[in-house]
């Protein structure tokens, strides 16, 4: 009886073996894989190797755990039907099932994902064994799954489509295998197809620009009381941009003692990217040219902001407490009173997010400030109205033109339209 008992137990670590193998080598990521390869040697060069791998991994790990889980569910059977009659069968089926999940499956996985390098070191040889002599077996399962797939006039497909990748996103997140900012990061770079350009730019009418004719030490000067690193420059008119003034530059220019020279002696050309253009495709030119900085043209071909790398970072990263903005803006504020004050410049899908709202987004990358432009078809004043189906929007700061802030009363259902506000 103990023997018996015993290679079941056997099976069950066995299985936990398999599966705990599975986690630890699909949770390396890309760096703790390198750093692996670096500190062991071969061992670490067959991990290397093997997560390249990783469907074959996968096989042979998916093998072995059902052959012992199989295997462990049979010698339990055959054992109660011999000593306690069939009719025991429920309660064995019961206490395998929770000792399989407990020491077979879930405990394993935990302590490898936390001992992830470990764990793939110390099992990468049996793996690799494995892995050698399950071959034929690997071959013949794939076959018969071809031929299956071939039958039923299907065609076998790895397409992964991004609400698909999106959807496990999620419910890595849900699990807890992603932590939350990490999973908002993974979402926002699928938004980059999405997001334009104009959406994360900094508005022309908030950009921090020199003439050409100022002296490169002025403008040293300047610079380093805003802490920039590259400053457009313009031409008579600040709408008309004419180049970018980088730090190092000026200061390499000043060290060879010509302070006095104008600007426009040292600046580089600057690089114009159309406003609707995506995030996305800014970045393959910033990264093709070594930029870091463009200037933004509307539709006319008129200056409409500067967008650096850095605005683009901060689309993946959120917003990162930097050189050009010396304090947090958060787009969302709480007022406490049933309502909230949102930037403008805030695209809309953020807001939405934020707020679980549903404000139309006409063209993916909106802003708040646009779609209330677009909805109030004249530019308004500070204390203007807007009532919508979400709530009512308040007008509470302009630039020139442009809205910077609303106030935004939700409708809800149990609270009247015609609240206070409290200013
Ligand atoms: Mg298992």
């Amino acid at each position: 009886m103990l023997p018996r008992l015993l290679t079941i137990a056997a099976l069950v670590a066995l299985s936990g073996f398999f599966s705990g193998t599975e986690t630890a080598f699909t949770s390396l990521s890309a760096a703790q894989i390198h750093q692996i390869r670096d500190k062991w040697g071969k061992r670490g060069r067959m991990v290397a190797a093997a997560s390249e791998n990783p469907e074959r991994l996968l096989t042979v790990v998916l093998i072995g755990n059902n052959v012992v889980n199989i295997a462990a569910s049979v010698l339990a059977g055959e054992f109660t039907v011999r000593v306690f009659g069939s009719s025991a069968l429920a309660v064995t089926t019961a206490i395998l099932t929770l000792m399989v999940l407990v020491f077979g499956e879930v405990t394993p996985k935990q302590l490898a994902m936390s001992h992830n390098e470990a764990w793939s070191v110390h099992t990468v040889r049996l793996i690799t064994f494995l892995d050698l002599i399950l071959r034929p077996v690997v071959w013949a399962i794939a076959s018969v799954v071809m031929l299956l797939t071939r039958l039923s006039g299907a065609t076998p497909s790895s397409v992964v489509t991004r609400e698909g990748l999106l959807s496990l996103v999620k419910h890595a997140e849900h699990v807890g295998v992603l932590e939350n900012s990490k999973s908002r990061m993974v979402k926002n770079v699928f938004r980059f197809g999405d997001v334009t350009v104009e959406s994360i730019m900094t508005h022309r009418t908030r950009v921090f620009s020199l003439e050409k004719t100022v002296s490169i030490e002025d403008a040293l000067h300047e610079i380093s009381r805003h802490g920039f690193s590259r400053v457009p420059v313009y031409d008579a008119d600040p709408e008309r941009i004419v180049g970018i003034a980088i730090l190092r530059d000026l200061l390499q220019r000043r060290e060879q003692g010509e302070g006095n020279a104008p600007i426009s002696t040292v600046m580089v050309d600057p690089i114009f990217v159309p406003g609707h253009r995506s995030v996305e495709e800014m970045l393959t030119q910033f990264r093709a040219e070594g930029l870091n900085m463009a200037v933004v043209l509307d539709e006319y071909g008129g200056v409409s902001g500067v967008v650096t790398l850095e605005d683009a970072i901060e689309e993946i990263l959120g917003e990162i407490y930097d050189e050009h903005e010396s304090k947090h803006r958060e787009p969302v504020t709480d007022m406490g009173d049933g309502s909230v004050r949102i930037m403008a410049d805030a695209p809309v899908y953020v807001v939405n997010e934020l707020l679980d709202l549903e404000i139309p987004d006409v063209r993916g990358g909106k802003t708040v400030g646009g779609y209330l432009m677009t909805r109030i078809g004249h530019i308004p004043v500070v204390g203007e109205e807007v009532n919508t189906d979400l709530g009512r929007f308040v007008v509470e700061a302009m630039t020139g033109r442009r809205i910077v802030a609303v106030r935004l009363r939700l409708t809800t259902a149990s609270e009247d339209d015609d609240g206070d506000w409290g200013q």
